[in-house]
């Protein structure tokens, strides 16, 4: 049993039911929420001719190996219509894997902790929220130190998935 971080977002239609349903489609025995974040509306980083998005983080325990746990989350992407287009683009749900225990993945379709995680408020925001002592298993800081040397980028709490 591992516990992992799950960082999910959403900026095309319905974006708090998209969420909500790619959480619903997650869980299974092998995989249960612990905690979920806060929703957090956030500016699109990268290619900005989009509309915000939503994100949220969600802390679960499972019993899946890491690449079964990329299965799941893409088949999840995949059931909900995800269209690989622009990178970086507007998306009806993405799901990454954040981190997983104290994991160190280095492969080709697979990487942990998230190679990008630790430069994006939109991540590090929920995930300071659920666990603020959590630490980067590759750099050793925490959650709310790496939040706190973020410079750019506008994130909000709008609430909390009903
Ligand atoms: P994205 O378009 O941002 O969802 O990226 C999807 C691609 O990133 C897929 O081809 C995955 O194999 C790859 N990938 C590498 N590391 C991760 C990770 N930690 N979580 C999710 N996708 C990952």
């Amino acid at each position: 049993m591992k516990l992992a971080y799950l960082g999910l977002g959403s900026n095309l239609g319905d974006r708090e039911e998209a969420l909500r349903e790619a959480l619903r489609k997650l869980e299974a025995p092998d995989l249960r929420l612990i905690t979920v974040s806060s929703l957090y509306e956030t500016e699109p980083v990268g290619y900005a001719r989009q509309g915000w998005f939503l994100n949220l983080c969600a802390e679960v325990e499972t019993t899946l190996f890491p690449k079964q746990l990329l299965q799941r989350t893409q088949r999840v992407e995949r059931e909900m219509g995800r269209r690989r287009t622009i990178t970086n683009g507007p998306r009806v749900i993405d799901v990454d894997i954040l981190l997983y225990g104290n994991a160190i993945i280095e492969t080709k379709e697979l990487q942990v902790p998230h190679p990008r995680y630790r430069e994006r408020r939109f991540v590090l925001a929920p995930l300071a929220e659920l666990k603020p002592s959590l630490r980067d298993p590759e750099t050793g800081r925490s959650m709310t130190e790496m939040l706190a040397n973020l410079q750019d980028q506008t994130v909000r709490i709008v609430g909390k998935l009903s």
